[in-house]
């Protein structure tokens, strides 16, 4: 999950190809796994809800091997040959003879295999397509058709072919989350904070006025300043407004979103709109300094305030 996070890419995909289904994402990181045992790390990962799963295709798996490289063959229904082909099916209007156009080609010029006369194109009339074995010669509209694994060399019909759902996978919310306030570097957030004099609290809960109790990811309390952090993945609108609820009820000082990747245009608007100050934890300037310029600037704002 932290590969992933660190490629930027939040979901992995699969590969279909003559190799069947593979997860080029997790290959590299798994060289000694199987195909198979790539999918069911993949499965026990939805079922504990770390990654989910959305349907992204349907493949024919062979019933022997259960490999996904499977080739479709269309077989005559009489003999079972696959040597059939498609066929223009003509009738020479003058004597009545129906045939694939095959059958009227000599060389440059149609001619009718039944009464041997030149066919031009006003002679002849158009039946329709249909498929024609070289083996038994008989014509049909639909082939029967087969599916013959690359892999082992089983042939077999749809009726014993498994026909299985293949998934995208993506990080949870919940996986996201715990990224997140893994990946940020809560001590130095929180050393910053004791340093200017704060009583920190992690995972900790405050009462609003509402009566309802609170978690957040940080707490800090100066006298009467008041600070509030949460993490999140992406800063998205929901965690924006439910955190603006949570400030709301709890009337911080400052009420601080710390984001792995960056908020969009709308966010920034989103967080400007509600109070909620997005601080995303980028490499070039720590999330500590951060809150320390925001400290900074609160500070000297309340200083204003007080001289007036
Ligand atoms: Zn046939
Ligand atoms: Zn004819
Ligand atoms: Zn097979």
């Amino acid at each position: 999950m932290r590969h992933m996070v660190d490629r930027g890419s939040y979901s992995i995909t699969p590969k279909i190809d003559a190799k069947g289904v593979t997860y080029p994402d997790l290959a590299g990181l798994y060289p000694n796994k199987t195909e198979t045992e790539i999918g069911e790390l993949l499965q026990r990962l939805v079922e504990n809800s770390v990654l989910n799963a959305k349907l992204l295709d349907k493949v024919i798996i062979c019933p022997t091997c259960a490999s996904a490289s499977v080739n479709s063959k269309y077989n005559c229904p009489r003999c079972s040959s696959f040597d059939i082909a498609k066929a223009s099916i003509i009738e020479h209007i003058r004597c009545g003879y129906i045939g694939s156009i095959e059958k009227f080609h000599k060389g440059e010029q149609l001619i009718c295999p039944k009464c041997k006369g030149i066919v031009t194109e006003v002679d002849y009339r158009k039946i329709g397509s249909s498929f024609e074995c070289n083996s038994c010669g008989s014509r049909f509209e639909a082939p029967r058709i087969s599916h013959k694994c690359n892999s082992c060399d089983d042939v077999f019909t749809y009726r014993e072919a498994k026909y299985e759902p293949i998934f995208d996978f993506y990080l949870s919310e919940d996986t996201k989350r715990n990224l997140a306030g893994g990946r940020i570097p809560l001590g130095s957030i929180a050393s910053v904070l004791k340093k200017q004099g704060y009583d920190v609290g992690i995972k900790a809960d405050l009462v609003g006025k509402s009566g309802a109790t609170h978690t957040f990811d940080i707490i800090a309390r100066k006298g009467e300043q008041l600070i509030v952090a949460n993490f999140t993945f992406q800063p998205k609108e929901e965690d924006i407004i439910g955190l603006f609820a949570k400030k709301y009820d709890i009337d911080p000082t400052l009420t601080l979103l710390i984001a792995l990747s960056p908020p969009s245009r709308e966010e920034e608007a989103v967080s400007k709109a509600y109070g909620v100050q997005i601080i995303f934890s980028s490499g070039l300037t720590p999330v500590g300094e951060q809150i320390q310029k925001l400290l900074d600037k609160e500070t000297s704002s309340s200083e204003v305030d007080e001289g007036r």
